[in-house]
């Protein structure tokens, strides 16, 4: 379209760009309850919204200390370009760090480091997913992860979980209705451990037979795994990848065992698909940060690091335990699940209850949750909502969950 040969833009008032944009952009919309979330980061406003780790219970002066050693002894390199595989002294100490999961005998060539594991995830759906595949995820899943899968034109298909994680038969039965719809499964994406958001764990039993239907059906397993130290009493059952190191790519993260400030997370891939993602990273990002990569690898040297993720156990712990105490004072007529570890409560309300529309009020009340909606991909969740203990002290999430229990309240009408 032209007027006096002036080409016009074919956008909207708000973005002149509009009918340029890729397809896959569609994908990046802002949700809903974005807007609310600013308001709700207001400090009188108690957030059980987000995942924000507790990093006021790091040792401060031990961090400092290891950058300023990076920087004594290794500038020029922590200043430096480096490999897209990362820097090979973390690679190192992943190796110990993921040994505590049980996968042992992996080599350092096959962990690759990224920018947060949120890096990776991305990578590999550039790998694996063209327009209209189909991933399998956990109903409900990561809403960070759905974006993902989303930004690459392909659809989260939801499968059953309980209180046991992932219900096998549900996986089974969904993988034959869509392939006899004919489409395209490229792979599970799953959270086995104290899962975001829904606060469950697979259990050791169901480990083996998930990886047998994928094995079976020929559908590699994503296994996203921020928060698996993080528990509060048994430790999660071993990995999956500890189980089948051709079947599974793992992925890693020091966002919650350390800081996600440094943006450090990793992939353990089978061999193959390692080097892709090496060549992906290279080509998006030409190296993740030398000077994370080393700051973290340096703490991990020097620093009492198995004490410390103790240390936010026991933080988190009694946060969980706070929340589950006010939840049984003040809500006795919801039901949640009671986590094991990680950083999150799922609640379910009666039908009646619309958790989305409920968060203007909420945010009134001057508390903030997530709608389970978001962690949907096909609408559901709308009578559930996450409820986050990692950043409130118990004090604030006793005063959250009051107010909550107002909200609540004054939406049934007591
Ligand atoms: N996976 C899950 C399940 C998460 O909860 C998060 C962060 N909330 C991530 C991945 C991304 O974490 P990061 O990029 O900080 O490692």
């Amino acid at each position: 379209m032209t007027t006096d040969g002036v080409p016009q833009r074919t956008g909207n008032n708000l973005d002149p760009w509009y009918a340029n944009y890729a397809e896959r952009a569609a994908g990046f919309a802002a949700s809903e309850v974005r807007a609310l979330f600013a308001v709700a980061s207001r400090p009188e406003v108690v957030s059980l919204a987000g995942g924000m780790p507790f990093v006021s219970a790091l040792p401060q002066e031990l961090i400092h200390s290891s950058m300023e050693r990076v920087m004594r002894d290794q500038g020029p390199t922590a200043l430096q370009y480096g490999g897209g595989a990362g820097i090979p002294s973390l690679r190192e100490h992943i190796l110990d760090v993921m040994g505590l999961e049980g996968i042992r005998g992996a080599s350092v060539d096959d962990v690759v480091t990224s920018t947060g594991s949120q890096q990776a995830l991305d990578f590999v759906a550039k790998l694996f997913l063209d327009p209209g595949d189909v991933v399998l995820a956990e109903a409900p899943s990561y809403v960070g992860a759905m974006g993902v899968f989303r930004s690459y034109q392909a659809s989260v298909v939801h499968v059953a979980m309980d209180d046991e994680g992932l219900v096998p038969e549900a996986l089974r039965e969904t993988i034959a209705y869509l392939r006899g719809q004919g489409r395209r499964i490229k792979f599970l994406y799953t959270i086995p451990n104290f899962h975001n958001p829904a606060g469950v764990t697979l259990s050791a039993a169901r480990r083996p037979e998930i990886l047998e239907i994928c094995r079976q059906n020929e559908i590699l397993v994503l296994e996203d795994n921020p928060y698996g130290l993080l528990h509060f009493d048994e430790p999660a059952p071993n990995a999956l990848r500890s189980l089948d190191p051709e079947g599974v790519i793992y992925l890693g993260s020091f966002s919650k065992t350390l800081a996600p400030g440094f943006r450090v997370g990793w992939a353990l891939a089978p061999h193959a698909i390692r080097e892709k993602l090496i060549l992906a990273a290279e080509s998006a990002i030409l190296s993740p940060s030398s000077f994370s990569q080393l700051v973290v690898s340096e703490y991990l040297s020097t620093a009492d690091w198995r004490g410390q993720i103790d240390t936010f156990r026991g933080v988190y712990r009694e946060r969980k335990d706070a929340m589950i105490e006010a939840l049984s004072e003040y809500l006795p007529q919801l039901s949640w699940t009671n986590p094991n570890g990680g950083f999150y409560v799922w609640v379910t309300m009666p039908d009646v209850l619309d958790s989305k529309q409920m968060l203007p009020r909420a945010v009134r009340e001057l508390v903030a949750y997530t709608p389970g909606t978001a962690f949907f991909a096909d609408g559901r969740g709308r009578h559930a909502m996450r409820l986050s203990f990692c950043y409130p002290t118990p004090e604030a999430i006793r005063l959250g969950v009051r107010r909550l229990a107002t909200v609540v309240n004054g939406e049934l009408d007591l």
